[in-house]
């Protein structure tokens, strides 16, 4: 089982990642693997410096979209996949998703474009379900603006990529929970379960 979290900055992928990840365990799964992306492989690591570091300065949107097309394969080939394959449930926090959203609506990119440089970065792999926490960029972006090159851009940019989550869903309910992310974190976390629980065999 592969589930996603997809959502802006501040809203609490990672937090709510790591309930599911709990909820997981509790329930009886000893297989769970929590990742990230960019930058949950060696070479990831590396490219989530280059594309979110403020001394990079500007890039090319089309570079920039590469180098997290590069994240991306290195990540489902040596992690995402290899854990599907033996039976782990995988959850990850952003996925191609982030990539439609922020290199796509938010740099104003060719959003089909990306989306096929993202598929056959992926082999296509596609989450079973993707959790998108939707929050209005002004409230997330709060407390960390300025920290990286990304969060430094601006609200138009950040408003782009805020409606860019729940249009892909509404384009495909059967793969999506979309959540207001100002809920309280146990009601979303409950909302989240409720949604997974039965996706489990
Ligand atoms: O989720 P996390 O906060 O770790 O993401 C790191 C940064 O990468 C964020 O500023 C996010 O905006 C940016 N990002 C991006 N494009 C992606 C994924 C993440 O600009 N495809």
């Amino acid at each position: 089982l592969f589930v996603c979290l997809e959502g802006g900055e501040g809203s609490g992928k990672s937090t709510q990642a790591r309930r599911l990840v709990d909820r997981l365990a509790a329930a009886g799964r000893d297989d769970v693997v929590l990742t990230f992306e960019p930058g949950d492989t060696p070479v990831g690591a590396d490219l989530r410096r280059i594309v979110l570091s403020p001394e990079t300065g500007d890039l090319d949107p089309r570079t920039e979209a590469l180098l997290y097309a590069a994240d991306k394969a290195e990540h489902v080939a040596r992690v995402v996949r290899p854990a599907l394959e033996r039976g782990a449930v995988v959850v990850c926090d952003r996925y191609v998703d982030s990539t439609l959203a922020y290199q796509g609506a938010g740099r104003v990119l060719d959003v089909a474009d990306v989306e096929r440089v993202a598929r056959w970065a992926t082999g296509d792999l596609r989450p079973h379900l993707t959790v998108v926490l939707d929050l209005d960029p002004g409230a997330g972006l709060g407390r960390f603006e300025g920290r990286d090159r990304i969060e430094g851009e601006s609200a138009e940019f950040h408003h782009r990529v805020r409606a860019a989550f729940p249009a892909m869903a509404a384009a495909d309910p059967d793969h999506y929970l979309v959540l207001d992310a100002r809920a309280p974190v146990e009601e979303i976390a409950d909302a989240v379960w409720a949604r997974v629980a039965p996706l489990l065999d």
